[in-house]
C-alpha cells in the first residue's frame, strides 16, 4: 500500500491522527514543527519523539519530496527548479533574490485549464491539481536550497504565480495557506503570501472570507473586448464584476491589490490603453505591475521595446497610479511560466 505523505496534514488533522495512534496530543505539534519550518525529510531526524513512534510513523507515512531533476541559476541568483512528481509529471518552482529577502514562486497545478493566449503553460493544457504536499514541498525545497547555500537572507515571501491557476485548486490552496501561516508551522505573515489569479470572481469572494492574503489579479487588458480575446474566462466574468470584487477584497494590513498587466507589443501597450487603465483604477488602493512579455517561439506575441514600456509607465505615474515594472529576472534561464518545463520536454538537457 502506498504511504500517505504527512505533509498533506494540517495541525488539526495531525492531532486527530496522533490521538488515533494512542499517542498524546502534543506530539502532533512536535511533528508539525519538524515537517514545516525544520524541513525534516526523515522521521529519524525527529529526535524529541520516542523511537517507537518514529517507527510507527515511518511504516504508514512518508515525508518524500519531489525529485529535483534540474536546477539552474542566472547571474543574479534567480534559481529555477524542475521537479518530478510521483506520477512523472514535471512542475517548476523559482527562488528569486530580493534586496533583503528571497521570494519563492510556486506552482499549484500540473498544466492549466484557463487557456490564456499568451501563456506557455496554457498551451500544454490541464493535467491535474497539485496535492497539498506537492505545493508545500516546493517551499521545503526552496528553504533547503537556501540553507545549503548558507544564505543569511530569509525566504520571506511566497507568490502563487507559477504554473496553474491557484483558485482553481481552491480546497488544497486553503489548506496550504493555513499550514504556511500557522505560527507553529512555516509562520509566514499573511501579507507575504500573494495569490495571483486570472480573475475567478467567485473564488476571490470565497478567499476574502476563508483566508484573505495579498491578492494579485492578472488583468492584461483594460476593456472587456480585448480581455476576452486574451483570456477566455473574461467571457464569464466581465471587468465590472472583477473590479467590484477587487474593491471589496480585504486589505491585508493596508496592502494594495496588485493589478498585473503584461505588455504585449501592439496589442495592449498603447497610451490609449494606459488611459483606459487610469479611468478604471483612479483613486483605488491598487498598484499596477507592468510585466514586459517574455516571448517564446511557440506564441504569437512580442515584447514592446523599453521606450514603450517607459512611456506606458510614465503615463500611469503622471495620472497618480502607483506603477512598477517587473524586472525580467531569469530570462536567460527560461524562468517565465512554463518555459523550463517546455524546454525539458523538448530537449533533455540536465544541468545540476
Ligand atoms: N493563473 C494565475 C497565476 C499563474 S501565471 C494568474 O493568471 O495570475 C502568473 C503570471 O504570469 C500571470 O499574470 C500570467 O498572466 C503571467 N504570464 C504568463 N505567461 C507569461 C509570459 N510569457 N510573459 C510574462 N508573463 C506571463
Amino acid at each position: 500500500m502506498e504511504k500517505l505523505n504527512l505533509r498533506n496534514y494540517t495541525l488539526e488533522e495531525l492531532e486527530t491522527l496522533i490521538l488515533s495512534l494512542d499517542e498524546p496530543k502534543y506530539r502532533a505539534e512536535q511533528i508539525f514543527h519538524w515537517i514545516t519550518c525544520r524541513e525534516a525529510t526523515d522521521f529519524d531526524q525527529m529526535t524529541n519523539l520516542p523511537k517507537g513512534l518514529r517507527t510507527k510513523l515511518s511504516t504508514h507515512f512518508s515525508l518524500e519530496l519531489p525529485e529535483v531533476i534540474e536546477k539552474i541559476s542566472d547571474t543574479e541568483g534567480t534559481t529555477k527548479f524542475a521537479l518530478r512528481l510521483r506520477d512523472g509529471e514535471i512542475i517548476e518552482t523559482v527562488v528569486i533574490p530580493e534586496r533583503d529577502h528571497y521570494t519563492l514562486c510556486v506552482s499549484t497545478q500540473v498544466g492549466c485549464a484557463m487557456g490564456c493566449k499568451f501563456c506557455l503553460t496554457a498551451k500544454g493544457g490541464f493535467k491535474r491539481n497539485l496535492e497539498v504536499y506537492e505545493i508545500l514541498a516546493q517551499v521545503v525545497i526552496g528553504r533547503l536550497y537556501l540553507k545549503e547555500k548558507g544564505s543569511v537572507l530569509p525566504l520571506r515571501n511566497i507568490v502563487f504565480m507559477g504554473m496553474g491557476e491557484p483558485l482553481a485548486n481552491y480546497e488544497n490552496l486553503i489548506k496550504v495557506l493555513k499550514i504556511l501561516a500557522h505560527p507553529l508551522g512555516f509562520n509566514f505573515s499573511k501579507k507575504r503570501l500573494t495569490i495571483s489569479t486570472v480573475g475567478l470572481v467567485k473564488e476571490i469572494r470565497k478567499l476574502a472570507i476563508d483566508f484573505p492574503t495579498a491578492l494579485a489579479v492578472s488583468l492584461h487588458a483594460p476593456n472587456d473586448e480585448l480581455r476576452k480575446n486574451l483570456i477566455p474566462v473574461a467571457k464569464k466574468y466581465l471587468l465590472k464584476e472583477l473590479l467590484e470584487v477587487i474593491k471589496t477584497f480585504p486589505r491585508v494590513k493596508n496592502g494594495r491589490t496588485t493589478i498585473e498587466y503584461i505588455l504585449l507589443k501592439d496589442v495592449n501597450d498603447s497610451l490609449q490603453h494606459a488611459k483606459e487603465l487610469v479611468k478604471l483604477f483612479k483613486g483605488l488602493p491598487i498598484k499596477i505591475n507592468l510585466i514586459p512579455y517574455n516571448p517564446h517561439p511557440e506564441l504569437p506575441f512580442e515584447r514592446p521595446d523599453e521606450k514603450q514600456v517607459e512611456r506606458f509607465q510614465r503615463f500611469l505615474l503622471d495620472h497618480a497610479i502607483l506603477t512598477t515594472v517587473r524586472k525580467s529576472k531569469g530570462l536567460e534561464i527560461s524562468a517565465a511560466c512554463g518555459q523550463l518545463k517546455r524546454r525539458l520536454s523538448t530537449n533533455a538537457i540536465y544541468l545540476q
